[in-house]
């Protein structure tokens, strides 16, 4: 069956990833006719807008989109592009499995955990006021007038909201994700302890969504920054583990550490409508257009992408064909550390090269 997917290469290394995959993707056997649209500092010209409407318009019809990084500004200039298209899709699960490849340098051979990150609230809900304007000089006096605490009037601040619905909702994916997986037990991250009223809710939800699995599920929770020692220590003791969104995107990079980088981990955007793929790392300024990228973390994301869709098999080639070309040690990227090295590290064409082939031999 053919299927039209949108591709949004994003920029930096995602030109370079995004053509990695779709090579990859023809590969498998998969049918996929790929609808491009563009996002990114470079549309700003253009369309005025780092996100056009019609990329997102395109990613309503096809309804599964793939998409490669987008630079975001630090400190300064427009918001995050990723953060407005899940926005804007309602995509509030982001799904990040994390698992050890043998031969690609981690740190740890056993690890085989799930992080689900809440996707639209917390510290990226984009409420922010600027130090020295009018509102934030308003909203410090208002607190002030509360009794709620004394905000220093020389601050920037920045809004955490966490709610009831969207903490429930998930949850409830977590748990119903660790079922339809075959797995064991969710664990709930959070800083209940220090705030009460914006994690302390998020954990109170989580409990009581979790007494509705109690019969299939194991649930615990851990504190965020036990949680980070514990996962260093021995990552192997996390299944599912459920995150409010800034916790869940730290916990990222720390997990895709502990298996060789971010050059491996891929994700998911998922909706109720809509689901966007993309893997965990960031557009790489440092290595961009020089074809030196690992394409791995957007090719597993694309075998998710396949998933998705229902073309299993043609996912399940693409996973076997990574597994093989890490196992074979012979072409490697130079993000890939590994004690005894077989090879001088392989440009990302060269490595894409490699990974093609052994789906071809299959
Ligand atoms: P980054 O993930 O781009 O890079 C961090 C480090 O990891 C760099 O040294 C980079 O070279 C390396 N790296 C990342 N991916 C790699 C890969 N596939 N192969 C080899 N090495 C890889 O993080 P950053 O430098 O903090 O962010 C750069 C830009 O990307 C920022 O503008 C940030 O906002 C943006 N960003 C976008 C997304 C997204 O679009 N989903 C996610 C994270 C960061």
């Amino acid at each position: 069956m053919r299927h039209t997917v949108t591709l949004i290469p994003g920029d930096g290394i995602g030109v370079e990833t995004s053509a990695a995959m779709q090579r990859v993707v023809a590969a498998s056997g998969a049918e996929i006719e790929w609808e491009i649209a563009q996002a990114g500092a470079a549309c700003i010209e253009t369309y005025g807008t780092p996100l056009p409407e019609e990329t997102i318009n395109s990613v309503r019809r096809n309804k599964v989109a793939i998409k490669g990084p987008c630079t975001t500004p630090v400190g300064t200039g427009f918001r995050s592009v990723n953060v407005a298209l899940r926005k804007s899709l309602n995509l509030y699960v982001n799904l990040r499995p994390v698992m050890s490849i043998p031969g690609a340098g981690g740190r740890y051979s056993d690890v085989n955990l799930v992080i689900v990150r809440e996707n639209t609230e917390d510290l990226y809900a984009g409420i922010e006021f600027e130090e020295g304007t009018e509102k934030a000089l308003e909203l410090i006096d208002f607190i002030d007038e509360q009794g709620a605490g004394r905000i220093a009037k020389d601050s920037g601040i920045s809004i955490k909201p966490i709610s009831i619905t969207a903490t429930k909702n998930i949850v409830d994916f977590a748990f119903n994700y660790a079922i339809k997986q075959g797995r064991n037990k969710v664990t709930a991250v959070h800083k209940a302890n220090i705030m009460k009223y914006s994690d302390g809710l998020f954990l109170s939800v989580a409990r009581d969504v979790a007494k509705d699995y109690e019969d299939h599920i194991d649930f615990d929770d851990k504190i965020v920054d036990a949680f980070c020692m514990n996962m260093v220590m021995d990552p192997s003791q996390f299944d599912v583990i459920v995150f409010p969104n800034l916790y869940g995107d730290i916990a990222s990079d720390l997990a895709a550490g502990l298996v060789g980088g971010l050059g491996l981990a891929p994700g998911a955007n998922i909706g109720k409508e809509y689901a966007v793929f993309e893997a965990v790392h960031g557009s790489a300024p440092d290595i961009a257009g020089k074809d030196l990228a690992n394409p791995t973390a957007q090719i597993l994301s694309a075998a998710m992408m396949l998933d998705h869709i229902g073309e299993r098999e043609a996912a399940l080639r693409i996973r076997s064909a990574v597994l093989a070309v890490y196992a074979q040690g012979t072409h490697l990227t130079g993000d890939i550390r590994v004690p005894e090295r077989k090879c001088e590290p392989v440009t990302c064409s060269s490595f894409t090269d490699a990974l093609v082939r052994q789906i071809e031999a299959m």
